[in-house]
């Protein structure tokens, strides 16, 4: 197992926003995680990267516990997050904002062959390498938050609503740029609120509902079951 998340839970004060959550993902897996608004989606993520605090449970990555580890180290371990809304460096330009995600990285080399596999991946961001990324689409931004995490060379990419505000025709662009990320090696934690497109391209998928989880099942189990049609699938 890769990642395991073992009856997690997270406080916000008072507030518990998650309540004792378990999933596990496999090594290339692409796993996608569902549920309305406010069900804990990106709290659960967060937590995993090690920006929120956990008040109880474990996070195993390759076997080994997180507790200990600050988000410096979890980036280290093999596990990038790219965060809803994309937070790219927008006075930086593209390749400045590419070269930050290998910050923690010495092996120059490694970085520079690594430039080379996002230049192929996203032939668009070549193209704008000193351009300030302010200036680039909500499409060309998300393209620069996946390929700076690239750049980390994680195990697992932890990817928050890749396709928000996206028009149908980049959504299906990403969402096949997900899946050849995947192909290539890297697994794939996805939440989305397109839970169509998410259930479609992923191996298993969680739903969640208000701090738990609810159901899961393969993608396609899912994709067909009728109260998640009802639910998430306007059937
Ligand atoms: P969305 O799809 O809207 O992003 P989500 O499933 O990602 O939703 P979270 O953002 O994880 O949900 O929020 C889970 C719960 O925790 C919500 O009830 C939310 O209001 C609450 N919450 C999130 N961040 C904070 C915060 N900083 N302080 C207090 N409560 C918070």
């Amino acid at each position: 197992m890769l990642l395991e998340v073992k009856d997690l839970s997270v406080h916000y004060g008072v507030i518990q926003a998650l309540k004792g959550v378990s999933l596990q993902v496999e090594e290339g897996e692409i796993v996608s995680l569902i549920g309305a608004n406010g069900a804990g989606k990106t709290t659960l993520l967060q937590t995993i990267s090690g920006l929120l605090k956990k008040s109880g449970g474990d996070i195993l990555f390759m076997g080994k516990s997180l507790n200990k580890a600050n988000a410096k180290h979890i980036v280290k371990a093999g596990i990038t997050q790219v965060p809803e809304g994309r937070h790219i460096f927008p006075e930086m330009s593209v390749y400045e904002n590419l070269l930050m995600g290998a910050y923690l990285r010495k092996d120059k080399d490694g970085i520079k062959k690594d430039l080379e596999m996002v230049y192929q991946r996203f032939p668009r961001l070549k193209d704008r390498l000193s351009q300030d990324a302010s200036t680039l689409s909500g499409g060309e931004q998300q393209m620069l938050a996946m390929g700076r995490a690239l750049m980390a060379r994680p195990k697992i990419l932890l990817l928050d609503e890749p396709s928000m505000g996206l028009a149908p025709i980049l959504v299906k662009e990403i969402f096949s740029i997900i899946k050849d990320i995947n192909a290539q090696g890297t697994t794939i934690l996805l939440v989305e609120q397109n839970a169509k497109m998410a259930l479609s391209i992923a191996d298993r998928a969680y739903v969640m509902e208000t701090g738990n989880i609810v159901m899961c099942g393969s993608g396609e189990e899912l994709a067909h079951s009728e109260e998640i049609q009802k639910a998430y699938l306007g059937g």
